[in-house]
């Protein structure tokens, strides 16, 4: 995490200080770098330089707008799950012709949505949803673009819970059935083929999945070339790769690419690829204050004003984030001690460690929990009513607030008491 340093002891992200920001707008606060973010996407788009590509942000990893924003002015298109989605990356100033909507329960009017606005694909991942489409393309009278989400059945050896790729997955049409449903797409008014789609699973840490899934797909995009001649455009192969956390040794851009490279070369089809931990996961830490040290006969517990509600991961996937002292102790407050770091929330999960080294914290000093950036603010609940945190963007020395915290009133701003409890 590069962007996020000690300079004199101070954790900083590019060039401000995490303490500073808190002085200002409080904890727990989520602190993004945009250099790293926009950093992450060169990286990866000068990787593929000899291929024709689309890189596009899986904005359900981070869908704040100013994020959206910078990695549309760099260039990047979208993926998208929701009409939600694709209304931000619009309301962001994002092109909607470079975007996907994806996901496995579209409804009607999110369909609807994305057509009127004119993006690029819709990754279709079943029959009826492709019926479905069809359908309102014609009412429309319009040609809906399409790619089939195809599950190669492979196993990436990630988390179960962001496995996608494996037979027994509710994600994507079987590679065995897919071109039979390409046929069926054929005869279909109302829609238009324009490519092969595939998302294995999330937090990837090597390449060997990629390669054997890309593999797996080569004999269906011949066949759907064969199917359709001309119609084909781009081969989508998904996101999912992986960062750092602790020790995992991911690949980088160009050892991903030069992998991959070798199937996609002799294609002459576009390809997309869709990040979305890789470009914001180490991109974002959350800063959170120490309310308490409490130590048990059996264990000692930090507890930090930020909980499972803002940073779900520890408790959902039992994730690692590492955890520094916005300031590095010094002489002998260097002691370390073993605790599990907790949120105030009325549950057991509610850890973003546990059994921990930590260097000694007190009352009132600041943690920074690491790679936050991805699948933190964005899973963010009002549980226990506890107020969402603010976000900040940072560019060098500039600051935004690009969300401010909620605040405690506006949590039941839209609720009504029953009528006849009046
Ligand atoms: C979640 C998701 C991604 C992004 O996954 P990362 O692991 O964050 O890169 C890409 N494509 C689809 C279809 C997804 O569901």
């Amino acid at each position: 995490m590069e962007a996020f340093r000690y300079r004199a002891d101070e954790l900083h992200c590019e060039q401000v200080p995490l303490q500073r920001l808190v002085n200002r707008y409080g904890a727990p606060l989520y602190v993004y770098s945009q250099t790293h973010i926009v950093g992450q996407l060169q990286q990866l788009d000068a990787a593929f330089c000899r291929l024709d590509r689309l890189i596009c942000f899986a904005v359900k990893a981070n869908s704040n707008l100013s994020v959206i924003r910078a990695l549309a002015r760099s260039g990047a298109g979208f993926d998208t799950v929701s009409g939600g989605e694709l209304r931000r990356v619009v309301e962001a100033g994002g092109d909607p012709r470079l975007c996907a909507f994806a996901g496995v329960g579209k409804t009607s009017p999110e369909i609807e949505y994305a057509l009127r606005l004119g993006i690029y694909c819709f990754n279709v991942e079943s029959e009826p949803e492709l019926e479905m489409i069809a359908a309102i393309a014609r009412r429309l009278r319009r040609r809906a673009p399409i790619a089939l989400r195809v599950n190669p059945g492979i196993d990436p050896h990630t988390h179960r819970y962001v496995s996608t790729g494996k037979h027994e997955s509710k994600f994507g049409i079987p590679l065995e059935r897919a071109l039979a449903v390409y046929r069926a797409a054929r005869t279909l008014g109302g829609v238009e083929i324009r490519g092969v789609q595939m998302h294995i699973g999330s937090q990837i840490t090597s390449t060997a999945p990629f390669v054997l899934a890309i593999r797996k797909m080569l004999p269906l995009i011949a066949q759907v070339r064969a199917l359709a001649p001309g119609a084909l455009q781009f081969f989508d192969i998904g996101g999912g790769l992986g960062i750092r956390y602790r020790r995992e040794r991911p690949p980088t851009a160009a050892v991903f690419a030069r992998a991959v490279e070798p199937y996609l070369r002799g294609l002459g089809l576009r390809i997309l690829l869709e990040p979305g931990r890789f470009l914001v996961g180490n991109g974002g830490v959350l800063v959170t204050r120490v309310l308490y040290v409490k130590r048990t006969p059996a264990k000692q517990f930090v507890i930090t004003d930020a909980a499972m509600n803002d940073l779900i991961r520890p408790a959902l996937y039992d994730s690692y984030h590492e955890i520094l002292p916005v300031r590095k102790p010094r002489g002998p407050r260097r002691r370390m001690i073993t605790a599990d770091v907790v949120g105030p929330i009325c549950e057991s999960g509610d850890f973003f460690a546990q059994g921990r080294r930590l260097a000694t914290v007190a009352t009132g000093e600041l943690l920074a929990v690491m790679s936050a950036g991805a699948y933190g603010m964005v899973m963010a609940s009002n549980y226990n009513s506890r107020p969402r945190p603010a976000e900040v963007l940072i560019s060098g020395r500039h600051v935004a607030l690009v969300r401010p915290r909620e605040k405690v009133e506006e949590l039941t701003d839209c609720e009504k008491i029953a009528a006849w409890l009046r």
